[in-house]
């Protein structure tokens, strides 16, 4: 029985769906609260072909509290239509997350090989502007997250805190903050500077939390559960709550080894993972 695991100190205890890709939403929605999960963070493509009114219904009626839909962005393109397409799909998103119940929508924001990073990190901050009146209209927040520069090809321009933090100052608009993934930022000699200024312009809106692995085998899909790694996750939570941030520390793990485990087995090493070492 997991909800006999005597952990304590759960209640800031977020999963992102991802993180137990096999599992049906419902069913892992019935799992995580059944383990003493507080949170969820719902992956979009874990509500395909559901409606997301119903699922979200059904997220809160067993007690989790549904923390941010993921994910939105992919703002560069090498065309005018492209950039235009991505624009109508994160507003799919919004339109997503409001029927769910989501709060925030997490940001990779997009990258495309061959353009200057300077040009896509411009047309992310166009797409963002492009897409904060709706936002407004819907009460949604956006969490810019940046990515780890081996990502910055295809997948984010946006590679540092600082770089995430000046767009937010540019962007000027109370719905644009940003998530702080260790897995992306811990390396970064700026980190703590940039984490205390993210929090006195009040910009942390998440905190997604797993472990950097060595060797690492697989760029995206080869991340560690908390304490298998290097990550400094005690230090990083320090920082990030002295600077006010007091929200979900989400586990998002994407790991081919981890997912072909027996999820039930899996879900109680995370519930460990998390008391232990976050
Ligand atoms: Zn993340």
């Amino acid at each position: 029985m997991l909800s006999a695991f005597p952990f304590q100190n759960l209640s800031k205890l977020c999963v992102h769906t991802i993180t137990t890709k096999s599992w049906a939403i419902e069913v892992a929605a019935d799992k995580y609260a059944k383990a003493g999960v507080k949170g969820i963070t719902v992956w979009r493509d874990a509500l395909a072909g559901r409606s997301p009114g119903q699922v979200g219904a059904r997220i809160r009626d067993r007690g989790l509290e549904i923390v941010s839909l993921c994910r939105g962005g992919f703002f560069a393109g090498y065309t005018a239509t492209e950039r235009r397409a991505a624009i109508d799909e994160n507003r799919r998103a919004i339109a997503e997350a409001k029927a769910l119940g989501a709060p925030l929508i997490v940001l990779v924001c997009g990258a495309v090989p061959g353009q200057k990073l300077s040009e896509s990190r411009k047309q992310i901050q166009e797409g963002i502007a492009a897409i904060l009146p709706d936002c407004a209209a819907m009460e949604i927040k956006l969490a810019i997250e940046p990515l780890h520069p081996m990502y910055a090809d295809s997948r984010s321009a946006i590679n540092t805190l600082a770089q995430a933090n000046d767009m937010c100052e540019a962007l000027a608009s109370p719905l644009v903050g940003v998530a702080v993934d260790v897995y992306h930022v811990w390396w970064d000699p700026a980190l703590e500077a940039e984490i205390a200024r993210c929090g006195r312009i009040g910009k942390i809106f998440a905190y997604h939390v797993c472990d950097w692995r060595t060797p690492t085998i697989d760029l995206l899909n080869d991340r560690g559960l908390m304490g298998e790694g290097c990550i400094p996750l005690r230090r990083i939570r320090s920082w990030v709550e002295a600077a006010g941030f007091s929200g979900f520390n989400e586990v998002e793990v994407f790991s081919n080894r981890l997912w072909a485990m027996n999820q039930d087995e899996y879900l109680q090493q995370i519930v460990r993972a998390y008391s232990e070492f976050v």
